[in-house]
């Protein structure tokens, strides 16, 4: 499974993850954005998390 991030258009490196599952809130290591997990599945979908609105 692969993550793009939708900030940066980077992919995120799941392997920091093992037990992702949808819910969880993590983080891009490129831009450093928070992203909250919507779908896991051959792609994962993730929506950028608003901090401090
Ligand atoms: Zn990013």
């Amino acid at each position: 499974m692969k993550l793009v991030c939708p900030e940066c258009k980077n992919e995120v490196d799941l392997s920091r993850y093992p037990n992702l599952a949808v819910g969880n809130v993590i983080e891009c290591q490129m831009c450093g954005i928070s992203l909250l997990v919507n779908a896991i599945g051959e792609e994962v979908a993730a929506e950028i998390v608003d901090e401090g609105k």
